[in-house]
């Protein structure tokens, strides 16, 4: 098959759909990969990597969709991409259509097949292609608030893990989860006091089994939920209730027995955030203060470090690309229902029930 990766277009967007490493599989899976000119330069892949790993360089996006069968990207399409697909294109990306009708009737009428990466399932229900986003924001969770902590950038002045003599910040996780868990590692390896809040004591045994003594778990009652954030230096909301948004677990109320210059990292934010006085910032000014508390609320956190986000998802994806390259979608979804979950689009209709159910179109 003919695979095009365009480079990236929503703003402050670094990562690439294929990574050379990939582009070099699909090759010696005997596929063509058109790659456009700097796709990778963001994050120091140039034309040469991919030409070395066997791509062919084209010197514009319509240049790459109009060679290319399956377009393999990040973000979803950007309007001026859309224009450029056509009923015969296979598009592989994360999607996230149920908030955006535009978006999905823009995909409807280019009669694409659109494959959604937050779709796909796995056997145990999770769902492997969101996973890598939520295991490097999780991880850089604790490496952000550990940087809001210092006195310089408003914090309390407190270092995460102590030092001898001076015992550690103690740090709240909501949520143990994929990036809860993900935190706790990053937290317990910088030596902070750390516990795991959760309402299922299924995952809290799993968790305790996982970290023995390293940490300690709670169940994440109001009740415990209020006496954690008064002792707390650093709180991270990684709570996910699956197709809702995030439950609102600290209210401002909580806030004010909040000790001054604590951080909260609200990862749950892209759900609508875990703290009742979030709102979604950015890279570029990703925190603000309410009585006295940073709020770190970045919505897109693995943009941040694009090069190991985009090693991750190509992890992720590379498996799922190649299935698509040598099969076609329609026989790579027949054999893998998983796959076949990540169906959003085809043939002008939505073919996801929760993704026309959330835009009111029919399925
Ligand atoms: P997950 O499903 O692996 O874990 C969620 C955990 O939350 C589960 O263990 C669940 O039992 C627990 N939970 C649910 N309700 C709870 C409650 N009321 N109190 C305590 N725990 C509760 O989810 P995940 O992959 O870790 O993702 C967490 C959130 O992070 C999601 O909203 C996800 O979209 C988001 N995320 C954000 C970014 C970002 O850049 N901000 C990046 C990746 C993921």
């Amino acid at each position: 098959m003919r695979v095009g990766v365009p480079k990236e277009i929503k703003n402050h967007e670094y990562r690439v759909g294929l990574t050379p490493a990939s582009v070099a599989e699909l090759v010696a899976a005997g596929h063509e990969v058109i790659v456009e000119t700097k796709a990778g330069g963001g994050i120091d892949f140039s034309d040469g990597d991919y030409q070395s790993a066997g791509a062919r360089i084209a010197a514009s996006a319509a240049e790459t969709f109009a060679a290319a069968d399956m377009i393999v990207k990040v973000k979803e399409p950007q309007p001026q991409e859309i224009a450029l697909l056509e009923p015969r294109h296979l598009l592989f990306t994360y999607l996230h259509l149920a908030a955006d009708k535009p978006q999905a009737e823009g995909l409807m009428k280019s009669g694409a097949t659109c494959i959604a990466y937050e779709t796909v399932t796995a056997n145990d229900r999770s769902l492997p292609l969101l996973k890598p986003m939520s295991e490097v924001a999780g991880r850089m969770s604790v490496q952000v608030g550990a940087h809001y902590l210092e006195k310089e950038q408003g914090g309390r002045g407190v270092l995460l893990g102590g030092v001898p003599g001076v015992a550690p910040a103690r740090v709240a996780i909501f949520g143990g989860g994929v990036s809860g868990v993900n935190a706790a590692q990053m937290a317990v390896g910088m030596r902070a006091d750390v516990t795991i809040y959760d309402i299922s004591n299924a995952r809290l045994a799993e968790l305790d089994m996982f970290f023995g003594s390293q940490i300690k778990t709670a169940y994440a009652s109001k009740a415990a939920i209020a006496n954690a954030v008064t002792k707390a230096e650093l709180v991270i909301g990684a709570v996910l209730v699956p197709g809702a948004a995030a439950p609102r677990l600290v209210t401002r109320d909580m806030l004010k027995t909040m000790k001054r210059g604590s951080v909260l990292v609200d990862i749950a934010i892209d759900q609508g955030g875990c703290f009742e006085t979030s709102r979604p910032t950015t890279h570029q000014d990703p925190v603000y203060e309410v009585d006295g508390v940073i709020h770190y609320c970045v919505a897109n956190m693995p943009g941040a470090v694009a090069r190991t986000s985009a090693f991750a998802l190509n992890n992720a994806t590379l498996p799922f690309v190649l299935r698509l390259a040598d099969q076609g979608a329609e026989e790579a979804m027949r054999s893998d229902p998983h796959l076949a979950n990540g169906l959003n689009v085809s043939g002008g209709r939505i073919r996801h029930q929760a993704v026309a159910e959330a835009l009111d179109l029919p399925f």
